[in-house]
């Protein structure tokens, strides 16, 4: 249909948009301009597929088995058991789920809409069918619209159609039976606009959009799961095999030397549940949602849960310079023509088409647009001119947008054209300048070259203005300042100290950009260009990239080139970026970190994270995090599996021996759940330790399982049998009863575990040394934790249900005293090995 039957139909001027109040009208008829997304598994579905793991079936299986054989109490307790690990599951997956979906909706999705004759942003899901919508390059249409206006606009409709070249939009008529790919005339919600500018009119809105129609494109739901859980996974699997051969072969032995058959099956049940280290994947998921969750309260949103992992092993940060490393608000502070400086007072006279370039040929409102051109206009009014009647006396006829690529932009006004962008880009174009005291001459370009130099060494954003009709003639150059921001400096600094390197990769002039590396206190040495990068022999590329610190002029096809470059060197890169060009970059990238306030929907969508304030402090505090997760992730292995070892070895060994076990089936059971509940989980929400930013990056081939931690695994295992087993040896030899013993086994058990813990806080250094802080959550463990055994030895029920019994205050000394023990022979371990580590490597 043409454009006008369309807006007649939608009952819409084109040119004024709807009235905010029909708006709301079509709002509630139409509703919301949302997809809805099919909802997950319900609730019970999700308890349920908690029993769906073969562990839970054997011990179902050992339940109904202990129950024949009479140990109805004991079954009620493995029941008990099931049941609890079911639901600490559930409510551990839910929580990881439900703070990621919160983080997922944080991301903003508005567009710019025309309503009672003005453009407004608002929420993409208010918009209705007549809306009049204006995109540009980087945005994602925001529902299906039929294109009123386009300037050299392109969209990449790959999400819809497949097609991965970009489809080049025009306003003319379609033959009725075109399909989707070849409706040039409209655009469709979900794409994405690569190139130009367009108007369009809303035709459909929410599920009744191509998209819509389509949903199972968007509706697969988030899956808890990285690389790292994927990894633990296997391992545990793998775990598993070795303790269920193990158990079998206890069993047989067991069974050999006359131990009745239902009692020995519980045994190493017991053995296989308290040594499978079934908590590990879950938990894991638990640490890193909980590191994303503090990775969006210091501005960082991460749109995919591995990123937590990565960037903390990030050893160089690839950053933009405008916005990021500055406050991104521009000021006009100086001019200049025909070689002469000139201050913004004295421009109203002599530079005053060069100020009325800058108004016409920009896209700002005063306070709403590009900082660059926003700032053209301040200087516009600072020297006393009126940009509004300007604009009103000059409409505007056309437009050539800025682009990366080509530096420049360029619009009509009755005729005349005005180009304004990167200097050498405008001065290629220019055969004559103007004089400030009026007349033209030859252009310069000796002189232009010198001013250039000196604005860019104060760290100005330079731009030329050119008047291109009837001939192309050099009208003057604005220059600007934007203030470096102070946290941005704070946080060079911080990324300097933790080893990782930062780079600055700009578009702008190789001048602006080292002034501004000195300002934000990167090391500048040398500049190197896009040009220089291009010329740049392939033998020496990777080498020269990995040596350098800033790059000018660059433009984002080399950022790409730059991104492989470092990777092929071993680094784990970190990139920001904006532009709809930036978004293969930011894909390619280890970490792709995009602007959630001035970068385009295209570069969020690519990105593994978004930057809430465009900040750079805060990727140094997000790699801050990332490193503290991971610390926190080898805390709880290094704390777990010496646990779940521990306990299936006290089985173990007391089968071998052919002894009463110091630990029955139940007991075990209860340590399981109790302490891998109330003091494991407590690493997952330790604060970050203090330095972690001042040790080198993680080498990323370094494993999970370093020698070291599995060094202290096997120490503590050991520990942790050798205390309980002595514990109730001695017991039962100066008397006490076998409940007695048996419960002192117990609380020796657990309070190694908890001294342990305690000495977890700092895998590698003396905790005493390294206290990272107090932890609310840590203290809440410990004392709950406490509060459990002492229910367990002193409740008369828990004595019947779990076996044991009352104890004095001689077996609460063996606890003690085997804590202190096992704390110090760790601490004694920290200290021994880091002599000896801190002149191979640093750290554990
Ligand atoms: P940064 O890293 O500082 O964010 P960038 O890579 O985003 O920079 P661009 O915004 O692409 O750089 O700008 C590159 C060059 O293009 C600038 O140095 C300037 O000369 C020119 N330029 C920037 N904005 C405009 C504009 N709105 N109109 C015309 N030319 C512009």
């Amino acid at each position: 249909m043409p454009v006008a039957a369309v807006a007649e139909r939608l009952g819409v001027d084109p040119a004024r948009g709807l009235s905010s109040a029909e708006a709301d009208a079509r709002l509630a008829r139409f509703g919301g301009n949302v997809v809805r997304v099919p909802a997950g598994p319900g609730p019970v579905r999700r308890l349920l597929a908690q029993f769906h793991d073969p562990l839970i079936y054997v011990l179902l299986l050992a339940g109904v088995v202990t129950w024949v054989f009479g140990g109805h109490v004991d079954a009620g307790v493995i029941a008990g058991v099931v049941l609890l690990n079911a639901v600490v599951g559930f409510v551990q997956e839910s929580r990881a789920q439900r703070a990621l979906e919160a983080l997922s909706k944080m991301v903003p999705v508005t567009a710019t809409v025309v309503r009672d004759g003005l453009p407004q942003r608002v929420p993409a899901a208010r918009l209705v069918p007549g809306d009049v919508v204006e995109l540009t390059a980087g945005d994602r249409v925001p529902a299906d619209v039929r294109l009123a206006e386009v300037h050299l606009a392109e969209v990449d409709e790959s999400a819809l159609t497949g097609e991965s070249v970009p489809v080049v939009k025009a306003t003319g008529l379609v033959p009725p039976s075109a399909v989707v790919a070849d409706r040039t005339g409209s655009g469709y919600s979900g794409t994405l606009v690569t190139r130009g500018q367009a108007r369009g009119l809303v035709t459909a809105t929410g599920g009744a959009t191509q998209l819509g129609g389509i949903q199972h494109l968007v509706a697969t739901a988030q899956v808890v799961e990285t690389p790292l859980t994927r990894k633990l996974a296997r391992f545990s699997r793998q775990l598993s095999v070795v303790i269920v051969a193990v158990s079998a072969t206890a069993f047989v032995l067991g069974v050999v030397r006359g131990t009745p058959a239902p009692e020995m099956f519980t045994a190493v049940v017991a053995l296989a549940v308290g040594a499978i280290p079934e908590g590990l994947p879950a938990a894991v998921a638990i640490v890193l949602a909980i590191g994303v969750v503090r990775m969006s309260r210091r501005g960082a949103i991460v749109r995919h849960l591995p990123a937590v992992e990565t960037l903390g092993g990030t050893t160089v940060i690839c950053t933009d310079k405008t916005g990021t490393l500055t406050r991104n608000r521009m000021t006009v502070t100086t001019l200049a023509a025909a070689g002469e400086l000139i201050s913004l007072a004295d421009s109203a006279k002599s530079l005053r088409e060069c100020l009325i370039a800058g108004v016409l040929c920009n896209d700002a409102q005063l306070d709403e647009g590009d900082p660059t051109e926003i700032a053209l206009l301040g200087s516009a009014i600072e020297a006393g001119l009126d940009p509004e009647a300007i604009r009103a006396a000059a409409p505007r006829t056309d437009t050539v947008p800025f682009e990366s690529e080509t530096r420049t932009m360029t619009t009509v006004h009755n005729g005349i054209s005005y180009l304004k962008g990167a200097v050498e880009e405008v001065a290629a174009r220019c055969e004559t300048e103007l004089l400030p005291g009026g007349g033209e001459r030859p252009l310069d370009r000796d002189a232009l070259d010198r001013l250039q130099e000196t604005l860019t060494a104060r760290g100005l954003r330079v731009l030329a203005f050119a008047r291109l009709t009837p001939v192309p003639v050099l009208l003057g150059l604005q220059a600007m300042h934007d203030p470096p921001r102070p946290e941005a400096v704070t946080a060079v600094a911080a990324c300097r100290s933790a080893g990782i390197d930062v780079k600055m990769i700009t578009g702008d002039h190789a001048g602006t950009a080292r002034a501004v590396a000195g300002e934000v206190g990167l090391a500048s040495g040398r500049v190197l260009t896009g040009a220089e990068l291009a010329a740049l022999p392939a033998a020496e590329f990777d080498e020269t990239v990995a040596a350098t610190q800033v790059f000018a002029r660059v433009s984002p096809g080399q950022k790409l080139d730059l991104v492989r470059a470092l990777q092929r060197g071993g680094h784990v890169v970190a990139m920001t970026g904006d532009g709809v060009n930036d978004a293969p970059a930011l894909r390619r990238a280890d970490i792709g970190v995009a602007m959630g306030a001035g970068g385009t929907d295209a570069a969020r969508q690519a990105a593994d994270m978004v930057l809430t304030s465009d900040d750079f402090a805060s990727i140094e505090a997000a790699v801050r995090v990332g490193r503290g997760v991971f610390d926190n992730l080898r805390k709880f292995i290094a704390w777990t599996l010496p646990a779940n070892i521990g306990e299936g070895m006290v089985v173990l060994v007391a089968i071998l021996l052919g002894a009463t076990l110091p630990i029955v089936p139940v007991q075990i059971l209860w340590i399981n759940m109790t302490t891998a509940v109330f003091l494991g989980l407590t690493m997952a929400f330790e604060p970050t330790e203090h330095g972690v930013m001042a040790r080198p990056p993680r080498p990323p081939e370094r494993p999970l399982f370093t020698a070291s931690l599995l060094r202290r695994v096997v120490l503590v295992s050991v520990l942790l049998v050798v205390a309980a087993f002595g514990a109730y040896r001695l017991q039962l030899g100066f008397g006490a009863s076998l409940a007695e013993a048996r419960t002192t086994a117990i609380n020796v058990f657990v309070g190694v575990q908890a001294a342990y813990l305690l000495s977890c806080r700092s895998l590698d250094r003396p905790v005493v040394r390294a206290w990272p802080g107090h932890s609310r959550m840590f203290l809440l463990g410990l004392g709950l934790t406490a509060g459990l055994q002492l229910l367990l030895t002193y409740l008369p029920v828990m004595n019947t249900w779990f076996h044991t019994a009352p104890v004095g205050v001689v077996s609460w000394l063996w606890v003690a005293g085997a804590a202190v023990v096992a704390f110090a022979v760790v601490e004694a371990d920290k200290l021994l090995w880091s002599r000896y580590t801190v002149k191979a490597s640093r750290g554990v």
